[in-house]
């Protein structure tokens, strides 16, 4: 893997393609820094050898037109601010001022490229719009995982320019490395727990990491549909009807790889999806016809905690509760004090994919765990096993 850190930017310009994709305030402040953050080491690096850094991201979908809404400039503060250093900013990511701001940039000053996605041309990964990026640089840096998985001007088309200068940032060298581990190359016993909603949405991540795993833990809604196909009576709890025969598929192909499944043997019911519906505790096999499973019971909270305390490398993907409503939030809470638990003794821990990243920053977990993925989708389709574009370009 090429990154920043093997070479030397003294006197270099940096073209660095970051993910500054933030929340906003109604007033466009950045109510969520953790993006800008993340790339600090990346831009530090290269001023501290004395290089020049120009960011360039999207922000929004701003479908090809400017517009004061997702302009740039309303995010500069929160970035001077983060960086501790002043940020030019050029309204413009194309033309001749973005050249000459380029041109005139001094060691160890940043400057702040325009919404790409002003330009119609970056989704479209157009060649010309990223040739034309590609000028006023001598290396270009993709520290972008958010969007590594888009096939974009910024993201891939424009590495072709820097044929020799294209390197990945840190934080993506972060990302990858933490994949790396959970899909092979860390301390076994691996585990991955998948959770969330549907088993449709899951199932390409369970079939790439079955060779990769020695344990999978399944819980969320996603689980009963594994029990229904095993036979068991699931009440109106999630049911995908057309995924059972997978279901089984995926369990009798973890048998044959050596791979535990772990699937939960009690749930926290309701009498409806409501965080106010009256509650029980129900076998996970035998769940009355009128209720629906919303969170794993005490057993399984056991048994989930026991296989993860016994694992060096975990993978934390989806929710394993209606974690939304405070009722049946529990399971999820103890399945992050178990991760954490085993952090603390040493295992590493991702946790990414989707939304995954809003429930441990709500309880807190971020901190706890060895490693919390910035990049959604990115991480999702990493886990698929398919070749992120982004990082196939500066590999290739
Ligand atoms: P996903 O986006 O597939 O990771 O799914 C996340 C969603 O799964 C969350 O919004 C949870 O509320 C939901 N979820 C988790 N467990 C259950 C369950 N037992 N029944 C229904 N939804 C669930």
């Amino acid at each position: 893997m090429k990154t920043i850190n093997d070479f030397d930017f003294k006197g270099k310009k940096a073209l660095v393609r970051v993910d500054f994709n933030v929340p906003q305030s109604a007033d466009l402040k950045v109510t969520d820094t953790t993006r800008i953050e993340a790339v600090k080491p990346t831009v530090e690096k290269i001023l501290n050898d004395g290089g020049s850094v120009i960011l360039m991201t999207h922000l929004g979908r701003p479908k090809g037109k400017p517009s004061e809404e997702f302009s740039l400039k309303n995010i500069v503060p929160a970035i001077e601010e983060i960086l501790g250093k002043p940020v030019k900013f050029c309204a413009d990511c194309i033309g001749d001022e973005a050249a000459q701001m380029s041109a005139d940039l001094k060691e160890g000053e940043i400057l702040l490229l325009e919404n790409l996605r002003f330009y119609n041309e970056e989704e479209a990964g157009d060649v010309d719009f990223a040739e034309k990026l590609s000028k006023y640089a001598d290396a270009y840096v993709n520290d972008a995982f958010g969007t590594a998985h888009r096939e974009h001007a910024s993201t891939a088309v424009i590495a072709q320019f820097f044929p020799q200068t294209k390197f990945f940032g840190l934080l993506m060298a972060k990302e990858l490395e933490a994949i790396e581990k959970v899909l092979g190359s860390g301390e076994k016993p691996v585990t991955a727990i998948l959770g969330g909603s549907k088993v449709s949405s899951k199932i390409t991540i369970i079939e790439n990491m079955l060779p990769a795993v020695d344990n999978l833990i399944i819980g969320g809604g996603m689980a009963f549909t594994f029990i229904r196909a095993l036979g068991g009576n699931i009440g109106k709890s999630l049911l995908e009807e057309d995924k059972m025969s997978l279901a089984l598929e995926i369990l009798s192909k973890a048998k044959a790889m050596n791979v535990k499944i772990y699937l939960p043997v009690d749930t926290v019911i309701a009498d409806e999806f409501s965080n106010d519906a009256a509650r029980s505790e129900a076998d996970i096999y035998d769940i009355p016809d009128e209720w629906m499973g919303m969170d794993v019971g005490n057993r399984t909270r056991t048994l989930f905690h026991d296989v993860i305390m016994n694992s060096r490398t975990i993978l934390w993907n989806g929710p394993v509760g209606v974690f939304e409503m405070p009722n049946f939030s529990a399971g999820t809470e103890a399945l992050g004090d178990s991760i954490a638990e085993a952090t603390r003794l040493g295992a590493f821990s991702l946790v990414g994919g989707g939304d995954s990243v809003a429930f441990v920053k709500q309880f807190g977990y971020d901190d706890k765990v060895s490693y919390v993925s910035t990049g959604g989708g990115a991480m999702l389709e990493s886990l698929e096993g398919k070749q992120l574009p982004g990082v196939k370009a500066i590999n290739n």
